[in-house]
């Protein structure tokens, strides 16, 4: 994979550094996706940014509100004052996301925890969604997310769901993450059944990554469920009162991986965005023995050229084996090589197949490495696959997590039948006059994370 060294930015250019705007290029998403890889020295056969994919995902923030306090949080330490953005603000972004990226473009549905928004809101978010022809993913921490919640998130059109759960959460009485596993298979049990892909999400950090080979295994031992467990290395970032990731890094997480599940995966034979940013396997699982789906780097290189127009539906297995066997049966020499490698490998673990009666599982691993936000790599950031949908428009996520307030402590403009309104978050109210500025007031009630840790402070002098 294709990596240089660039300098990081500096505060001045963290501060003038604008949203994403639409550029009337002629260019479409895809194309123009394609030339910020190849500006940044990232496109590479096994680029799937421009290649099938305009964006990897785009962050579509509902809340910033949170019933966690979680220790490397990126939120501001404005957020919990907040009150969430008017439904048509929500509804203007995502039609931006379009605009920028297209049908069939990821919005991670998120916040805060975007389960604390109004029910049928957060369902009217989904549907409108869906109803643009993108994929709706709901980020939460799961709490409020009940059985009851996730059906009729199904039924609006929500395609994935991610839990985040990890030691950094601080939920009480859990001291290790081999405890939390009781609240992954709650969760777990919550989806089973649902027409949904299950997503975990781990922050790796000094204090966990010990257990990461265990938590792996948990996720391997339910991988009838779960499709994807995605690790995030704590970063400097936010309102979190952590900032120690000195000794975890990328490399460190996918031994951990590695060691869980007894097998070396290739993380660089697929991935989008910036390889410092993301590394992602694939592995195939039979009776509880992972195997490496991405062994033969060059034929997945070819693959992913050639099935680059394929649009795959994960909600619909059965329509998407359709779709590949079509394509297979009309490119005999790479049903060929798919055969003869499928084959191999069907040799190797035929012991496991036949313990467990010709049943494969599937599932992938992704590591997410956010940045410092006081070391942004310029090069980084303009590789950036995961965006945030400000109110002008889409921003590199880590370079967003270093100056949120600049986006949130801003008034929203509310067409009404006759007239333009702005609302300001801080009191949640619709005014006439644009408000020239927002304050928040912090307490010991609002405040998390490093706000709440200097109040206490100051208090106790
Ligand atoms: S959010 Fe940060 S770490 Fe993630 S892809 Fe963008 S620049 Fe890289």
């Amino acid at each position: 994979m294709l990596t240089r060294k660039t300098a990081n930015l500096t505060a001045e250019e963290i501060k003038d550094w604008r949203p994403d705007r639409l550029l009337a290029d002629g260019l479409t998403p895809l194309e123009r996706a394609r030339r910020r890889m190849e500006m940044s020295g990232q496109w590479a056969p096994w680029q799937a940014v421009g290649r099938r994919m305009a964006i990897g995902c785009v962050a579509l923030e509902v809340s910033q509100r949170c019933n966690l306090d979680c220790t490397y949080c990126y939120l501001s330490e404005s957020s919990e004052a907040l009150r969430d953005i008017p439904i048509e603000e929500v509804f203007r972004r995502v039609d931006m996301i379009f605009a920028h990226y297209g049908a069939g473009t990821d919005i991670q549905v998120t916040g805060g925890d975007p389960t604390l928004r109004k029910r049928d809101e957060l369902l009217a978010i989904v549907r409108y969604i869906k109803s643009k022809g993108m994929r709706a993913s709901l980020f939460t921490n799961g709490i409020k997310a009940t059985r009851g919640l996730l059906e009729d998130l199904c039924e609006a059109g929500l395609e994935d769901i991610a839990f985040h759960v990890d030691l950094t959460q601080e939920r009480k009485g859990y001291r290790t993450e081999a405890e939390l596993n009781a609240v992954r298979q709650a969760y777990i049990e919550r989806a089973r059944g649902l027409p949904l892909s299950v997503f975990f999400n781990t922050t790796a950090y000094p204090g966990n990554i010990h257990e990461m080979p265990a938590v792996v295994r948990f996720f391997i031992d339910n991988c009838d469920v779960v499709r994807l467990c995605s690790f995030q290395i704590g970063a400097d970032t936010g309102r979190g009162t952590e900032r120690a990731r000195v000794t975890v890094n990328s490399e460190t997480v996918i031994d951990a991986i590695s060691q869980g599940c007894e097998a070396k995966l290739n993380f660089g034979a697929a991935s989008a965005g910036h390889s410092a940013c993301n590394r992602y396997a694939y592995g195939l699982v039979c009776n509880g023995r992972v195997y490496d789906f991405f062994n033969d780097p060059a034929f997945v290189h070819e693959m992913l050229a050639a099935t680059a127009h394929l649009q795959f539906d994960r909600a619909d297995k059965r329509r998407a084996i359709e779709a590949m066997s079509d394509f297979l049966l009309r490119n005999p020499r790479l049903l060929a090589g798919f055969a003869s490698r499928a084959a191999k490998t069907a040799w190797r673990g035929r012991r496991d197949l036949f313990k467990a009666r010709g049943k494969v599982g599937k599932l992938s691993f992704f590591v997410h490495n956010f940045m410092d936000a006081c070391h942004l790599d310029r090069e980084r950031a303009e590789a950036c696959s995961f965006m945030v949908m400000t109110p002008q428009g889409p921003m590199s996520m880590c370079v967003h997590n270093a100056k949120r307030d600049d986006y949130l402590l801003v008034p929203a403009e509310v067409k009404t039948a006759h007239k333009v309104r702005f609302f300001n978050p801080a009191t949640g109210k619709l005014e006439d006059e644009k408000p020239e500025r927002i304050t928040v007031s912090l307490t010991r009630k609002n405040a998390r994370g490093r706000a709440r840790e200097g109040l206490e402070a100051r208090a106790r002098k």
